[in-house]
């Protein structure tokens, strides 16, 4: 069987004893191993980064850029055979799994305004004689380690930026899909990218840890689970590295009297059972404001979620989403599903037991709706990482506001109305990273920054955008005063010392 090593040094290398699984989550079956680096393993790699960093730093950014053109190219020539291995590894399907590739690519492709981005600032005559400016400095070697659930996009907002301001970079992948990023890696070198800027260690707590001890690895860059992203945060922090940490989410939509309850109907199906609901940013939580709105709502979703296909992506257009990404997630599910029927919410569209003939053993989870959820239920508190949709009833719009602020994870939210001044309000006030106004995802693009509050960030600069220009350099400022020189006449006789 298949192991998947890691990527050093331009090459794929084998890795030293310890494996983990990768599973097809459609079939249950092991697929390949998956090579754990140990902490020398990752001292190496960051050793042959800091060699190979210098001279990347020193190209002109305009000839990095040139790079990046290149490697936009290689991915969208690539990205049907990207997408496929990717909904191999993780269960999504193909169409999901390009949408994973493309905005990833998005943020490349905004990143070879590079030149543009690293410009510094600049006063002219700060005093007699005295200029002044600002320039962005590469940091060195930076790090990042990302979560199973966008195998190429998320590695993408990553390294695309860092490797594009003149930072080498490691990728620490989810160990459950490792295949993807080592690709991502093979099409970045093929496009002129100089070996040992971008290598993919693949590993479990062991390397992260290595990662974090580090003292050469300036940056590190972490999305996955909140315990997890506060961990990393506090130890890379103390260690003294500039620290990004993504955590998770519990995204609220909040569905208004005077909704167009088609269009927020539709919009929660995409949002909440989209990618089997293992998105930071899907919609897990729909909020009806007033007893009318809810009953209307739940009637529209019901036909909506018992049509919803469920499926492998070797199924091609007919499946909506596919299985979950492992059998320990399945079965979270399942309890969480349970939790909520003990805890007294009303399961009305119950998607357990459901078998698929042929893949009996894989991953698949149907899709459930949850009403008359209360805030004190687990089911509410607590990330599910499912095809789960709690419908929370409000009383009034203040009410429906106060359960996204109130809630600890602050990622995504959303809002369905007509009109605009709640709109407004509801933007201005709550106390969330990125919100959409009937739109139900509102995933920022490549030009605008990514990054939630609350528990779902801890640090301050967002991902992608301008701020990960920020993220990844270092602004040093010179103050330069030039004596009247020359131009008041050249000295043609020797200088006396007098
Ligand atoms: P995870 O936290 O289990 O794993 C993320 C990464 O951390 C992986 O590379 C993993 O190998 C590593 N890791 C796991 N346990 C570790 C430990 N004890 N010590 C050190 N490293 C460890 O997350 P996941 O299951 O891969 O991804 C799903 C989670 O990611 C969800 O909570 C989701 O909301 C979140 N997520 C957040 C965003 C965002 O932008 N906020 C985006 C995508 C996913």
């Amino acid at each position: 069987m298949n192991t998947i090593g890691h990527y050093v040094d331009g090459s794929r290398t084998q890795g030293a004893a310890r494996t983990a699984e990768v599973y097809n989550p459609a079939t249950g079956a092991v697929q390949a191993h998956v090579a754990l680096a140990s902490a020398a393993e990752l001292d190496r790699a960051v050793e042959i980064a800091a060699r190979a960093q210098p001279a990347w730093a020193a190209t002109n950014p305009q000839r990095r850029a040139r790079v990046l053109m290149k490697f936009v190219t290689l991915l969208n020539r690539d990205m049907d055979k990207l997408a496929e291995a990717l909904s191999r590894e993780h269960g999504k399907t193909l169409p999901d799994a390009r949408g994973d590739v493309q905005r990833g690519l998005e943020v490349v492709e905004f990143c070879i305004g590079a030149p543009h981005h690293l410009k510094g600032e600049f006063t002219d005559a700060a005093g007699p004689g005295i200029d002044m400016y600002s320039m962005r400095q590469a940091l060195g070697v930076c790090a990042g380690i990302t979560p199973f659930n966008f195998p190429a996009m998320i590695p993408l907002w990553m390294f695309a930026p860092a490797i594009a301001c003149g930072n080498a970079f490691i990728l620490k992948p989810s160990e459950r899909d490792p295949s993807v990023p080592i690709m991502l890696a093979e099409l970045f070198e093929e496009a002129g990218l100089p070996k040992g800027i971008l290598q993919v260690v693949n590993g479990d707590k062991e390397v992260v840890d290595a990662i974090l001890d580090n003292e050469t690895v300036q940056a590190v860059g972490f999305v996955g689970s909140t315990p997890i992203a506060a961990y990393i945060y506090e130890r890379a922090a103390a260690g003294g590295k500039r620290v990004q940490c993504f955590g998770g989410a519990k995204n609220h939509m909040i569905v208004m009297l005077d909704a167009d309850m088609d269009k927020a109907a539709d919009a929660l199906i995409g949002a909440g059972y989209g990618a089997a609901g293992e998105r930071c940013m899907a919609i897990s939580v729909a909020v009806p404001v007033g007893e009318d709105t809810a009953d209307r709502l739940i009637e529209k979703l019901v036909p909506r979620i018992e049509a919803l296909k469920v499926g492998p992506y070797t199924a091609g257009d007919d499946v909506d989403f596919g299985p979950v990404v492992s059998a320990a997630a399945k079965a979270n599910i399942e309890r969480m599903v349970q939790s909520g029927v003990d805890e007294g919410a009303e399961l009305v569209v119950d998607g357990r037991n459901l078998k698929l003939q042929g893949y009996e053993e894989g991953f698949f989870v149907g899709p459930h709706l949850f009403d008359r959820v209360t805030r004190d239920m687990e089911i509410y508190r607590k990330e599910i990482f499912g095809p789960v949709l709690s419908c929370v009833r409000a009383e009034t719009y203040e009410e429906a506001l106060g359960l996204a602020m109130d809630h600890e994870y602050g990622n995504g939210t959303a809002i369905y109305t007509r009109d605009g001044d709640t709109a407004r309000d509801f933007a201005a006030r709550v106390n969330v990273g990125m919100v959409g106004i009937n739109v139900p995802i509102p995933v920022p693009l490549a030009y605008h920054t990514f990054g939630g509050w609350k528990k779902s960030m801890f640090g301050d600069l967002n991902q992608h955008g301008p701020d990960s220009f920020r993220f990844y350099t270092r602004t040093k400022t010179v103050t330069a005063r030039w004596p009247s020189g020359i131009k008041e006449g050249g000295e043609f006789s020797i200088p006396l010392m007098e």
